[in-house]
C-alpha cells in the first residue's frame, strides 16, 4: 500500500529541506505545492500567472486551482509508492479534498509530522534563505551556506532570493499560516496521525527526529 506523509508547519520551519531528504531516503515522490506554482510561473502558464498574484502578497492561491494541480500531480507514475506532501494541504477544504482523493486512489494520509519553531526563528530563516533557480534547492546564508556563494552545490544553478521571502511578505505569510493553516493541527491530531517535531534544531537533528517519528 502506498504511503502518504503530510508535512505541516509554518513557512521557514524547514519543511522543504526535510521533505527532499525524506523523499530520497524513503523512495517517495516529493510534492511541493509552492515549487509547482513556481514551475508554472517560470513556464509562464495561465496557472503560473494566476498564482503569482497571490504569492507576491503572501496570500494563498484559491483552493479549487490548488486542489486540481495536486490531483494531477498525484496521478503521475512516481506517486505509485506514495508521496511526501510539502505545503499542501494549507486549508481545511484542501485537507478534506486530499482525504477524498487518496481514498479514490486507495490510500490515506498515514502520518503528519508537525514541525514547530518560534516566529523569531522563522523570520530569521526566511530572510536569510537563498533558493536555486533550476530545482528549488534551499540554502541559508548562516545555517546552511552553499560551498560557493550564489551557486547551488547540487546543480550549479544561480541562487536567488524569492520575492515572497522579503520581510514585508514574510510577516503576512506567517499571519496567513496562523489563520488558515494552523487549524489543521487539530484536524490531524483528532485523526491520530499528528507527530510533533522540534524544528529549532539543526538539519541533521531534525531529520533524525523525523525518522524516529515516522518509524513509530
Ligand atoms: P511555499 O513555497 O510552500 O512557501 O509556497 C509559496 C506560496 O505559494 C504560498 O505563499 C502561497 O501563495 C502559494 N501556495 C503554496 N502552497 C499552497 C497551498 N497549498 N494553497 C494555497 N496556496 C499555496
Amino acid at each position: 500500500m502506498a504511503t502518504f506523509i503530510v508535512l505541516l508547519g509554518p513557512p521557514g520551519v524547514g519543511k522543504g529541506t526535510q521533505a527532499r531528504i525524506l523523499a530520497e531516503h524513503l523512495k517517495l515522490a516529493h510534492i511541493s505545492s509552492g515549487d509547482l506554482f513556481r514551475e508554472n510561473l517560470k513556464g509562464q502558464t495561465e496557472l503560473g500567472r494566476l498564482a503569482q498574484t497571490y504569492m507576491n502578497k503572501g496570500e494563498l492561491v484559491p483552493d479549487d486551482v490548488t486542489i486540481a494541480m495536486i490531483r494531477e500531480r498525484l496521478t503521475r507514475p512516481d506517486c505509485k509508492a506514495g508521496a511526501i506532501l510539502d505545503g499542501f494541504p494549507r486549508t481545511t477544504a484542501q485537507a478534506d479534498a486530499l482525504e477524498k482523493m487518496l481514498k479514490e486512489f486507495g490510500g490515506k494520509v498515514d502520518k503528519v509530522p508537525y514541525v514547530t519553531a518560534p516566529e523569531k526563528v522563522l523570520v530569521e530563516r526566511l530572510s536569510g534563505r537563498w533558493t536555486c533557480r533550476a530545482q528549488g534547492h534551499v540554502y541559508h546564508d548562516k545555517n546552511n551556506p552553499p560551498k560557493q556563494a550564489m551557486v547551488c552545490d547540487i546543480d550549479g544553478s544561480e541562487l536567488y532570493q524569492r520575492d515572497d521571502d522579503k520581510s514585508e511578505t514574510v510577516v503576512r505569510r506567517i499571519q496567513v499560516y496562523l489563520e488558515q493553516t494552523a487549524p489543521l493541527i487539530a484536524y490531524y491530531r483528532s485523526r491520530g496521525t499528528l507527530v510533533e517535531i522540534d524544528g529549532t534544531q539543526n538539519i541533521e537533528k531534525v531529520t533524525k527526529a523525523f525518522m524516529s517519528a515516522l518509524e513509530k
